[in-house]
């Protein structure tokens, strides 16, 4: 993964400390939650699942669970599964954004993450254990072609949100997940510098208790800097992978 300079971490600082205090929530139905994931999902998901297929180290059939819960954060577990709170939506500016989010959990199941990790299996077994409880409406998007996510499974993981909170990754782990994503949102065609957007998001609300997702990744002016720097390598390889160590 590559690294950055000073440099670059001082001028993602200031950017953070001009963008105006912590960020604010949209309101947004269930239904504008659905639709945003769903149609995020679907602009980045034949790269994704390219660029899973190169890696060939990870599980490339994911099923996804948008969560009513309202915390800033997502979250990825084991056999492919990948959570979305519906907080993301709400403080997402745009849907590049989600796509960003999206594109990064998926990163750690393309890489392999979750099977790194003890702790992490037995978050795994505990959110199948109470989505399979509470999801029966939702059996119809479990297919891993499929790209719905239905409003029943928003409705449906109201107790998971917690979980989420007790799967950790590495920041090796993190800073190859946000290397994915760079990859597999260039490979979609969406624009990297609005998606970046988030990032600043996450910084800006780095003072605030209820954001979970702060717990479980990085965030702040240094994710930006390696954000920045991946993105400018994958510019330049025009979207190709690097060599893993
Ligand atoms: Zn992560």
């Amino acid at each position: 993964m590559p690294q950055f300079s000073g440099g670059n971490l001082s001028l993602a600082q200031t950017e953070v400390a001009g963008a105006g205090g912590p960020p604010t929530r949209r309101v947004v139905s269930d239904e504008e939650v659905v639709e945003v994931l769903q149609s995020a999902l679907s602009r980045i998901r034949p790269p994704a699942y390219q660029v899973c297929r190169e890696m060939n180290v990870g599980v490339c059939e994911w099923k996804f669970r948008a969560m009513k819960d309202r915390s800033l954060n997502a979250g990825a577990a084991p056999n492919g599964l990948i959570i979305v709170n519906r907080g993301i939506v709400e403080y997402a500016a745009n849907e590049e954004e989600v796509a960003l989010v999206i594109a990064h959990e998926i990163g750690h199941q393309a890489a392999n993450h979750i099977a790194t990790g003890q702790r992490n299996q037995a978050v795994g077994a505990l959110v199948g254990a109470i989505l399979l409880g509470a999801a029966g409406a939702a059996a119809s998007y479990r297919s891993p072609n499929s790209t719905q996510i239905t409003r029943s499974a928003v409705d449906a993981g109201a107790n998971v949100g917690g979980a989420i909170g007790r799967i950790s990754f590495s920041k090796e782990q993190e800073r190859e997940a946000d290397y994915l994503a760079a990859v597999i949102l260039y490979r979609s065609n969406i624009d990297l510098d609005k998606a970046r957007g988030f990032l600043v998001t996450m910084a800006r609300a780095s003072g605030r208790k209820e954001t979970g997702m702060l717990d479980t990744h990085p965030a702040g002016p240094e994710r930006i800097a390696g954000w920045d720097r991946a993105v400018a390598e994958i510019r330049a390889s025009n979207g190709g992978l690097p060599q893993r160590a």
